[in-house]
Protein backbone atom coordinates (compact mmCIF):
# COMPACT_ATOMS: atom_id res chain seq x y z
CA UNK A 1 0.00 0.00 0.00
CA UNK A 2 2.59 2.84 0.97
CA UNK A 3 4.69 1.57 -2.40
CA UNK A 4 1.70 2.50 -4.20
CA UNK A 5 1.26 5.82 -2.31
CA UNK A 6 5.10 6.43 -2.57
CA UNK A 7 4.65 6.09 -6.87
CA UNK A 8 1.19 8.02 -6.75
CA UNK A 9 2.92 11.14 -4.91
CA UNK A 10 6.08 10.70 -7.76
CA UNK A 11 3.73 10.72 -10.15
CA UNK A 12 1.89 13.54 -8.92
CA UNK A 13 5.15 15.31 -8.16
CA UNK A 14 6.35 14.97 -12.05
CA UNK A 15 2.95 15.76 -13.22
CA UNK A 16 2.75 18.82 -11.25
CA UNK A 17 6.64 20.09 -12.67
CA UNK A 18 6.09 19.25 -15.53
CA UNK A 19 2.98 22.04 -15.74
CA UNK A 20 5.18 23.99 -14.22
CA UNK A 21 4.48 27.56 -15.86
CA UNK A 22 7.34 29.81 -13.84
CA UNK A 23 8.62 32.15 -15.10
CA UNK A 24 5.93 33.91 -15.76
CA UNK A 25 4.98 37.49 -16.15
CA UNK A 26 1.35 39.30 -15.97
CA UNK A 27 0.25 43.32 -16.95
CA UNK A 28 -2.61 45.51 -17.16
CA UNK A 29 -3.82 46.39 -20.28
CA UNK A 30 -2.07 45.53 -23.72
CA UNK A 31 1.28 47.03 -22.82
CA UNK A 32 2.52 44.19 -25.01
CA UNK A 33 6.04 46.18 -25.18
CA UNK A 34 6.69 46.20 -21.08
CA UNK A 35 5.39 42.30 -21.23
CA UNK A 36 8.16 41.45 -23.51
CA UNK A 37 11.36 43.50 -21.55
CA UNK A 38 10.01 41.77 -18.62
CA UNK A 39 10.01 38.69 -20.05
CA UNK A 40 13.23 39.08 -21.56
CA UNK A 41 14.80 39.10 -18.18
CA UNK A 42 12.90 36.33 -16.84
CA UNK A 43 13.92 34.10 -18.94
CA UNK A 44 17.12 34.66 -18.99
CA UNK A 45 17.25 33.89 -15.25
CA UNK A 46 16.82 37.65 -13.97
CA UNK A 47 15.26 38.75 -10.87
CA UNK A 48 11.55 39.23 -10.82
CA UNK A 49 12.34 43.03 -9.63
CA UNK A 50 14.16 43.47 -12.27
CA UNK A 51 11.43 42.66 -14.21
CA UNK A 52 9.13 44.66 -12.68
CA UNK A 53 11.26 47.83 -13.03
CA UNK A 54 12.28 47.43 -16.29
CA UNK A 55 8.78 46.67 -17.74
CA UNK A 56 7.38 49.56 -16.16
CA UNK A 57 10.12 51.64 -17.27
CA UNK A 58 9.42 51.03 -20.67
CA UNK A 59 6.15 52.11 -20.57
CA UNK A 60 6.86 55.43 -18.82
CA UNK A 61 9.24 55.93 -21.71
CA UNK A 62 6.90 55.20 -24.60
CA UNK A 63 4.08 56.95 -22.91
CA UNK A 64 1.73 53.67 -22.65
CA UNK A 65 -1.68 55.20 -23.87
CA UNK A 66 -0.17 58.63 -22.86
CA UNK A 67 -1.88 57.60 -19.51
CA UNK A 68 2.07 56.33 -18.10
CA UNK A 69 4.44 58.47 -17.65
CA UNK A 70 5.53 61.96 -18.82
CA UNK A 71 3.29 64.52 -21.29
CA UNK A 72 0.01 62.90 -19.78
CA UNK A 73 -2.58 63.43 -17.47
CA UNK A 74 -2.27 67.23 -17.01
CA UNK A 75 -3.14 68.13 -13.22
CA UNK A 76 -5.44 71.41 -12.88
CA UNK A 77 -1.90 73.78 -13.43
CA UNK A 78 -1.06 71.85 -16.27
CA UNK A 79 1.79 70.06 -14.68
CA UNK A 80 2.05 65.97 -15.20
CA UNK A 81 3.32 64.54 -11.89
CA UNK A 82 4.15 60.60 -11.28
CA UNK A 83 3.23 57.51 -8.96
CA UNK A 84 4.84 54.39 -8.88
CA UNK A 85 5.24 51.34 -6.84
CA UNK A 86 7.29 48.35 -6.13
CA UNK A 87 7.16 45.25 -4.20
CA UNK A 88 9.59 42.52 -3.48
CA UNK A 89 7.06 39.33 -2.36
CA UNK A 90 10.36 38.31 -1.16
CA UNK A 91 11.04 40.12 1.61
CA UNK A 92 8.16 42.00 1.79
CA UNK A 93 9.81 45.44 1.31
CA UNK A 94 7.81 47.82 -1.05
CA UNK A 95 9.21 51.24 -2.30
CA UNK A 96 6.88 53.80 -4.22
CA UNK A 97 6.72 57.16 -5.34
CA UNK A 98 3.51 59.84 -5.44
CA UNK A 99 3.05 62.88 -7.27
CA UNK A 100 6.47 62.96 -8.48
CA UNK A 101 7.19 66.35 -9.84
CA UNK A 102 9.71 66.95 -13.17
CA UNK A 103 11.68 63.04 -12.89
CA UNK A 104 10.48 60.55 -15.74
CA UNK A 105 11.90 57.40 -14.27
CA UNK A 106 9.09 57.29 -11.65
CA UNK A 107 9.31 53.36 -11.50
CA UNK A 108 13.17 53.30 -10.66
CA UNK A 109 12.76 56.24 -8.03
CA UNK A 110 10.48 54.02 -6.27
CA UNK A 111 13.30 51.41 -6.83
CA UNK A 112 15.46 53.57 -5.01
CA UNK A 113 13.24 54.02 -2.27
CA UNK A 114 13.10 50.72 -1.83
CA UNK A 115 17.19 50.02 -1.94
CA UNK A 116 18.37 52.97 -0.65
CA UNK A 117 15.67 53.99 2.27
CA UNK A 118 13.94 52.20 5.28
CA UNK A 119 10.97 54.27 4.22
CA UNK A 120 8.34 53.33 1.76
CA UNK A 121 6.80 56.37 0.06
CA UNK A 122 8.13 59.29 -0.89
CA UNK A 123 6.00 62.19 -2.00
CA UNK A 124 5.92 65.31 -4.29
CA UNK A 125 8.62 67.98 -4.50
CA UNK A 126 11.04 66.50 -1.70
CA UNK A 127 10.50 63.18 -3.96
CA UNK A 128 11.95 64.85 -6.73
CA UNK A 129 14.82 66.30 -4.36
CA UNK A 130 15.40 62.41 -3.25
CA UNK A 131 15.87 61.86 -6.83
CA UNK A 132 18.09 64.44 -7.88
CA UNK A 133 20.17 62.86 -4.62
CA UNK A 134 20.27 59.41 -6.42
CA UNK A 135 21.48 60.74 -9.97
CA UNK A 136 18.46 61.32 -11.91
CA UNK A 137 17.80 63.90 -14.08
CA UNK A 138 15.17 66.98 -13.84
CA UNK A 139 13.33 68.40 -16.48
CA UNK A 140 10.19 68.88 -17.32
CA UNK A 141 7.35 66.33 -18.01
CA UNK A 142 4.65 68.92 -19.87
CA UNK A 143 4.77 68.21 -24.09
CA UNK A 144 3.48 70.00 -26.60
CA UNK A 145 0.32 67.44 -26.24
CA UNK A 146 -0.17 67.82 -22.80
CA UNK A 147 -0.37 70.94 -23.06
CA UNK A 148 -2.76 71.50 -25.82
CA UNK A 149 -4.84 69.12 -23.94
CA UNK A 150 -4.85 71.23 -20.74
CA UNK A 151 -5.05 74.61 -22.95
CA UNK A 152 -8.06 72.86 -24.36
CA UNK A 153 -9.37 71.76 -20.90
CA UNK A 154 -9.18 75.22 -19.66
CA UNK A 155 -9.79 77.62 -21.76
CA UNK A 156 -12.41 75.53 -24.07
CA UNK A 157 -14.02 73.49 -21.61
CA UNK A 158 -14.10 76.30 -18.91
CA UNK A 159 -12.22 73.37 -16.56
CA UNK A 160 -14.80 70.39 -17.26
CA UNK A 161 -14.87 67.82 -15.48
CA UNK A 162 -12.94 68.54 -12.49
CA UNK A 163 -12.79 66.39 -9.27
CA UNK A 164 -14.36 69.87 -6.68
CA UNK A 165 -17.45 69.60 -4.98
CA UNK A 166 -18.98 72.05 -2.42
CA UNK A 167 -16.63 75.12 -3.58
CA UNK A 168 -17.67 78.68 -5.51
CA UNK A 169 -17.66 79.87 -8.27
CA UNK A 170 -20.04 76.87 -9.04
CA UNK A 171 -17.20 73.84 -10.26
CA UNK A 172 -19.61 72.05 -12.52
CA UNK A 173 -19.73 75.70 -14.53
CA UNK A 174 -16.64 77.66 -14.33
CA UNK A 175 -12.85 77.43 -13.13
CA UNK A 176 -10.97 77.97 -9.82
CA UNK A 177 -9.49 79.62 -7.76
CA UNK A 178 -12.70 77.65 -5.18
CA UNK A 179 -13.51 78.60 -1.76
CA UNK A 180 -15.33 76.20 0.33
CA UNK A 181 -19.18 77.07 0.98
CA UNK A 182 -21.52 75.84 4.32
CA UNK A 183 -24.61 73.93 3.28
CA UNK A 184 -22.86 72.83 -0.09
CA UNK A 185 -25.53 69.70 -0.73
CA UNK A 186 -27.49 72.40 -1.75
CA UNK A 187 -25.52 74.48 -3.92
CA UNK A 188 -22.81 73.89 -5.63
CA UNK A 189 -22.83 70.40 -5.71
CA UNK A 190 -20.83 69.15 -8.83
CA UNK A 191 -22.73 66.22 -9.63
CA UNK A 192 -21.36 66.12 -13.14
CA UNK A 193 -19.65 62.78 -12.92
CA UNK A 194 -15.80 62.38 -14.45
CA UNK A 195 -15.91 60.41 -17.21
CA UNK A 196 -13.10 57.65 -16.29
CA UNK A 197 -12.05 55.28 -19.38
CA UNK A 198 -9.24 54.23 -20.47
CA UNK A 199 -7.58 56.79 -22.26
CA UNK A 200 -8.00 59.48 -19.41
CA UNK A 201 -6.97 57.13 -16.79
CA UNK A 202 -4.82 53.70 -16.80
CA UNK A 203 -1.52 51.98 -14.79
CA UNK A 204 0.53 49.66 -15.75
CA UNK A 205 0.24 46.85 -13.27
CA UNK A 206 2.71 43.70 -13.60
CA UNK A 207 3.21 41.04 -11.41
CA UNK A 208 6.27 38.46 -12.61
CA UNK A 209 7.26 35.45 -10.82
CA UNK A 210 11.22 34.17 -11.44
CA UNK A 211 12.99 31.18 -11.79
CA UNK A 212 13.68 31.23 -7.85
CA UNK A 213 9.96 31.39 -7.52
CA UNK A 214 10.21 34.88 -6.09
CA UNK A 215 7.53 37.46 -6.66
CA UNK A 216 7.44 41.20 -7.38
CA UNK A 217 4.98 43.61 -8.01
CA UNK A 218 4.59 47.28 -9.38
CA UNK A 219 2.34 50.10 -11.51
CA UNK A 220 3.52 53.36 -12.74
CA UNK A 221 0.71 56.43 -14.16
CA UNK A 222 0.45 59.85 -14.22
CA UNK A 223 -2.61 58.78 -12.32
CA UNK A 224 -6.10 61.14 -13.43
CA UNK A 225 -6.76 63.69 -15.85
CA UNK A 226 -6.89 67.41 -14.48
CA UNK A 227 -6.45 65.80 -11.02
CA UNK A 228 -6.32 68.74 -8.74
CA UNK A 229 -2.66 69.09 -7.49
CA UNK A 230 -0.69 66.89 -4.95
CA UNK A 231 -3.71 63.86 -5.80
CA UNK A 232 -2.18 60.81 -5.17
CA UNK A 233 -4.18 57.82 -6.22
CA UNK A 234 -3.75 53.85 -5.51
CA UNK A 235 -0.99 53.14 -7.80
CA UNK A 236 1.81 53.99 -5.75
CA UNK A 237 -0.51 52.64 -2.22
CA UNK A 238 0.75 49.52 -1.11
CA UNK A 239 -2.02 46.82 -1.11
CA UNK A 240 -4.01 48.93 -3.67
CA UNK A 241 -2.00 49.28 -6.65
CA UNK A 242 -0.24 46.29 -6.41
CA UNK A 243 0.89 43.69 -3.62
CA UNK A 244 3.44 40.98 -3.85
CA UNK A 245 4.02 37.57 -0.97
CA UNK A 246 6.58 34.97 -1.90
CA UNK A 247 4.39 32.53 0.06
CA UNK A 248 1.12 33.62 -1.99
CA UNK A 249 1.74 35.35 -5.27
CA UNK A 250 0.69 38.92 -6.49
CA UNK A 251 -1.36 41.19 -7.64
CA UNK A 252 -2.21 44.51 -9.27
CA UNK A 253 -5.17 46.78 -9.63
CA UNK A 254 -5.70 49.41 -12.21
CA UNK A 255 -9.06 51.76 -12.21
CA UNK A 256 -10.42 54.97 -10.76
CA UNK A 257 -7.95 54.76 -8.24
CA UNK A 258 -9.34 57.81 -5.54
CA UNK A 259 -11.92 54.95 -5.42
CA UNK A 260 -10.02 51.96 -5.56
CA UNK A 261 -7.69 52.56 -2.98
CA UNK A 262 -10.33 52.76 -0.09
CA UNK A 263 -10.44 48.64 -0.47
CA UNK A 264 -6.86 47.78 -0.94
CA UNK A 265 -7.93 45.57 -3.67
CA UNK A 266 -4.83 44.25 -4.53
CA UNK A 267 -4.01 42.70 -0.82
CA UNK A 268 -7.58 41.60 -0.66
CA UNK A 269 -6.99 39.52 -3.40
CA UNK A 270 -3.70 38.17 -2.49
CA UNK A 271 -5.41 37.57 0.65
CA UNK A 272 -8.26 35.58 -1.45
CA UNK A 273 -5.38 33.28 -2.84
CA UNK A 274 -3.86 32.74 0.33
CA UNK A 275 -7.34 31.39 1.21
CA UNK A 276 -7.61 29.28 -1.34
CA UNK A 277 -9.38 30.93 -3.83
CA UNK A 278 -8.50 30.78 -7.95
CA UNK A 279 -6.68 34.22 -8.88
CA UNK A 280 -9.72 34.55 -11.15
CA UNK A 281 -12.24 34.30 -7.98
CA UNK A 282 -9.47 36.45 -5.81
CA UNK A 283 -9.74 39.27 -8.54
CA UNK A 284 -13.23 38.80 -8.56
CA UNK A 285 -13.84 39.70 -4.64
CA UNK A 286 -11.46 42.75 -4.65
CA UNK A 287 -13.38 44.15 -7.42
CA UNK A 288 -16.96 42.83 -6.02
CA UNK A 289 -16.15 44.53 -2.48
CA UNK A 290 -15.49 47.90 -4.64
CA UNK A 291 -18.80 47.80 -6.95
CA UNK A 292 -21.00 46.93 -4.22
CA UNK A 293 -20.27 50.40 -2.78
CA UNK A 294 -19.31 52.09 -5.90
CA UNK A 295 -21.92 50.49 -8.81
CA UNK A 296 -20.70 53.08 -11.48
CA UNK A 297 -16.88 52.62 -10.74
CA UNK A 298 -14.17 51.51 -13.80
CA UNK A 299 -11.23 49.37 -12.56
CA UNK A 300 -9.98 46.08 -12.87
CA UNK A 301 -7.29 43.40 -10.80
CA UNK A 302 -5.12 41.25 -12.20
CA UNK A 303 -3.99 38.28 -9.91
CA UNK A 304 -1.39 35.57 -10.16
CA UNK A 305 -0.81 32.69 -7.40
CA UNK A 306 2.57 31.33 -7.17
CA UNK A 307 2.14 28.23 -9.00
CA UNK A 308 1.69 30.20 -11.94
CA UNK A 309 -2.07 30.30 -12.37
CA UNK A 310 -3.36 34.02 -13.02
CA UNK A 311 -7.07 35.37 -13.91
CA UNK A 312 -8.38 39.18 -13.96
CA UNK A 313 -11.91 40.57 -13.01
CA UNK A 314 -13.15 44.02 -14.48
CA UNK A 315 -15.54 46.36 -13.78
CA UNK A 316 -17.66 49.25 -15.30
CA UNK A 317 -16.20 49.23 -19.08
CA UNK A 318 -19.39 48.80 -20.68
CA UNK A 319 -19.15 45.91 -23.37
CA UNK A 320 -15.56 46.18 -23.77
CA UNK A 321 -13.49 43.42 -22.17
CA UNK A 322 -10.59 43.98 -19.78
CA UNK A 323 -7.36 43.19 -22.24
CA UNK A 324 -4.17 42.46 -20.16
CA UNK A 325 -0.76 40.15 -21.11
CA UNK A 326 1.17 37.26 -20.07
CA UNK A 327 3.75 35.63 -21.14
CA UNK A 328 5.26 32.42 -19.19
CA UNK A 329 7.94 30.18 -19.72
CA UNK A 330 5.47 27.54 -21.68
CA UNK A 331 4.43 30.11 -24.72
CA UNK A 332 6.69 30.93 -27.80
CA UNK A 333 4.95 34.55 -27.35
CA UNK A 334 2.91 36.77 -24.68
CA UNK A 335 -0.85 35.82 -24.93
CA UNK A 336 -3.29 38.98 -24.71
CA UNK A 337 -6.03 37.66 -22.57
CA UNK A 338 -9.81 39.15 -22.20
CA UNK A 339 -12.28 39.13 -19.33
CA UNK A 340 -15.72 40.39 -19.67
CA UNK A 341 -16.64 43.07 -17.40
CA UNK A 342 -20.28 42.06 -17.06
CA UNK A 343 -21.80 42.54 -13.42
CA UNK A 344 -22.53 41.06 -11.23
CA UNK A 345 -19.44 38.65 -11.16
CA UNK A 346 -19.51 35.34 -9.84
N1 LIG B 1 -5.45 53.99 -11.00
C1 LIG B 1 -4.91 55.15 -11.63
C2 LIG B 1 -5.20 56.35 -10.83
O1 LIG B 1 -6.33 56.56 -10.45
C3 LIG B 1 -5.38 55.32 -13.02
C4 LIG B 1 -5.85 54.08 -13.73
O2 LIG B 1 -5.35 53.00 -13.50
O3 LIG B 1 -6.76 54.15 -14.55
O4 LIG B 1 -4.32 57.13 -10.60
Amino acid sequence: MSKICIFLSLTLALFVNSEQNTPIVITTWNFVNSTITAWNILKQGGYSLDAIERGTSICEEQQCDGTVGYGGSPDEDGETTLDALIMDGRTMNVGAVAALRRVKHAASVARHVLEHTKHSILVGELATQFAVRMGFHEETLTTPDSKRMWLKWYYRDHCQPNFWMGVTPDPSKFCGPYSKIDNFRHKYYNWLPIKVDRFNHDTIGMVAIDRKGDVAAGTSTNGAKFKIPGRVGDSPIPGSGAYADNTVGGATATGDGDIMLRFLPSFLAVEEMRRGASPTEAARTAINRIATHYPDFMGAVIALSIDGAYGAACHGLGDDPFPFVVQDITMHKYKIEKVNCSWPLH
